[in-house]
């Protein structure tokens, strides 16, 4: 017997309807790329949407046509998403900070036909377009007069959309089309091509905007600080419509005090962003005195969030700090460190020690730990493992077939990350599997250490990597950037370490640099960092030390 419910697709589409029937008034404001603030609505970005899909069509572009974007998060930005689904294409944003040829690369592979980009990025495309054998147009996000001479030609956005009205329906589409494409980082190997469904788009939003996940509702007012070329913008492009939640975007001014401006100035309740941004946030607030009165809460991933910045936002500001865990391929949200009734009457090392964990799942993604070989391990909060994760929002394969070794054929996905889930499924990320060091077929985990580094007030930035040992094959060496002006020694950072750490994880060597690599999205690029010390030696492997 089959349910007798309606078959209501679930389209992206849909969900800027809602906005604009429901919420059509509710502002979405932008520090523009040419500089002023600009304000409209999801009325307006709905009308600009429409006209969008229907400009594309005119210029040719047919369903399932990957168009991407090289874009800020601006109001033209989101319209280009709605835009170019709404159009029955695939979104595809470029992380602009990758290297140019990992760019060509990447638009080859997806084959972009057209691309949107911002002012800023025109000389990365005219570097790399007439290598891009699929591109046939280009559009600079900004009007005619502020176009400059340019090699490819580009035409204006403004221009160009005045050319199409916005009496134009959504192209008809099915739940499980592709609706956008973001690439992984690369790390590993070459970047691999993820696709979201619209059905994955609209499942996650649903799970990202509940209490116990990202809790979004019509009453916020929401920073975006995470870019939308960042792993799929963390749904936010999708949740704060479905909502009818405000969206500040921040455009291209991510500095500590550009952030703080509009915190205060348009009164954001809700951000959510990378730990380094909120890192250069709380500094500048300690330097200036000021405070973000409005903040309400903010969401950190994208890389494990120290102690103290949990313990600065919370104490010092009054903002809550919901620690999270996800990854591209998750669309992206995997965890959420919200707290449960359990938590009441935690003393405050107990709560802070669990706020450093990634936590737990919202309904709608599945999760469980294993041995290499592919046993289960105990929810112990102790034994570590590969994580694995299957959902309707994690991707079941990448564009093209690529890195098929991470799908397992009963349905899970192998993340990469290693991690213990404990008996209340709060789960902590230790390692990355390629960056976990084992000392003496024990591992160690290179992100508690970084996590307690970085709580030692002469540390801008820390970064733990294995090197080789002849007694106990891999040994942790502490890579330490200390704050300008600070003499901090070698032995008064073991010192600090020691007592807070297990003897045998305590680093054999700390040194001192100006910067640590990062990634294009903002990760410490640990095999850089171990090659730059390839042929370091630690004093503990020296046989006369
Ligand atoms: P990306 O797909 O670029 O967002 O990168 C995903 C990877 O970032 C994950 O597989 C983790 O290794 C790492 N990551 C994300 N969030 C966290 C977190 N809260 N703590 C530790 N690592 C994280």
């Amino acid at each position: 017997m089959l349910g007798l419910m309606q078959d209501w697709p679930l389209l992206c589409t849909k969900v800027i309807d809602h906005a604009a029937e429901h919420h059509g008034g509710r502002e979405v404001v932008s520090r523009s790329v040419e500089g002023p603030i600009h304000r409209t609505t999801y009325r307006d970005v709905r009308r600009r949407s429409l006209r969008l899909a229907k400009r594309l069509q005119r210029d040719g572009v047919k369903r399932g046509a990957r168009i991407a974007t090289l874009a800020w998060n601006t109001w033209r930005h989101l319209e280009c998403w709605y835009g170019i689904l709404g159009a029955g294409a695939v979104y595809h944003t470029l992380n602009p900070r990758l290297f140019p040829d990992q760019i060509a690369w990447i638009m080859n592979d997806a084959e972009d036909e057209i691309v949107f980009a911002d002012l800023t990025f025109l000389p990365i495309l005219e570097a790399i377009a007439p290598r891009v054998s699929s591109l046939r147009r280009v559009v600079v996000l900004t009007d005619a007069a502020h176009l400059p001479l340019n090699t490819l030609d580009a035409v204006p956005y403004e221009e160009w959309l005045a050319e199409a009205d916005e009496d134009f329906a959504w192209v008809p589409a099915e739940e499980r089309d592709a609706a956008g494409m973001c690439y992984t980082s690369g790390t590993t190997g070459m970047p691999k091509g993820v696709v979201y469904s619209h059905r994955s788009n609209v499942l996650h939003s649903m799970i990202a905007v509940q209490p116990d996940a990202m809790n979004i509702s019509a009453r916020d007012r929401v920073m975006p600080v995470v870019p939308l070329f960042h792993a799929n913008g963390w749904g936010i492009a999708f949740s704060c419509p479905m909502v009818g939640a405000a969206m500040i975007m921040p455009g291209p001014k991510m500095d500590g005090a550009s952030i703080h401006e509009l915190l205060t100035s348009e009164r954001v309740s809700f951000s959510a962003a990378v730990p380094t941004v909120w890192m250069m946030l709380l500094q500048h607030l300690q330097a200036t005195g000021g405070a973000v009165p409005d903040l309400k809460r903010v969401v950190i991933g994208g890389a494990a969030c120290p102690r103290v910045v949990c313990e600065a936002f919370e104490k010092r500001y009054g903002v809550e700090v919901v620690h999270a865990w996800g990854m591209t391929e998750l669309s992206p949200l995997g965890t959420l460190n919200v707290p449960t009734a359990d938590w009441e009457g935690l003393d405050d090392e107990a709560l802070y020690r669990l706020k450093e964990k990634q936590g737990r799942v919202p309904f709608g993604v599945e999760m469980k730990v294993t041995d290499d070989q592919g046993h289960d391990l105990p929810r112990d909060g102790r034994s570590f493992g590969r994580l694995k994760v299957r959902g309707p929002a994690v991707s079941s394969a990448y564009h093209k077939g690529a890195g098929a070794e991470a799908f397992e054929a009963d349905g899970w996905f192998d993340t990469g990350d290693v991690a213990h889930i404990d008996a209340s499924g709060t789960m902590q990320i230790t390692d990355r599997a390629k960056d976990v060091i084992k000392s003496g077929g024990e591992w160690i985990s290179t992100i508690e250490l970084e996590n307690l580094a970085v709580g030692h007030p002469d540390v801008t930035e820390a970064a733990v990597i294995g090197v080789p040992h002849p007694k106990w094959d891999e040994r942790p060496l502490l890579v330490v950037v200390p704050r300008e002006g600070a003499s901090l020694t070698r032995q008064a950072m073991l010192d600090y370490l020691s007592g807070r750490v297990a003897r045998w994880w305590m680093p054999d060597d700390v040194v001192f640099v100006e910067a640590i690599p990062h990634t294009a999205t903002g990760k410490i690029q640990k095999m850089e960092l171990r090659k730059s010390f390839a042929d370091y030696r630690l004093p503990s492997a020296d046989p006369v030390a």
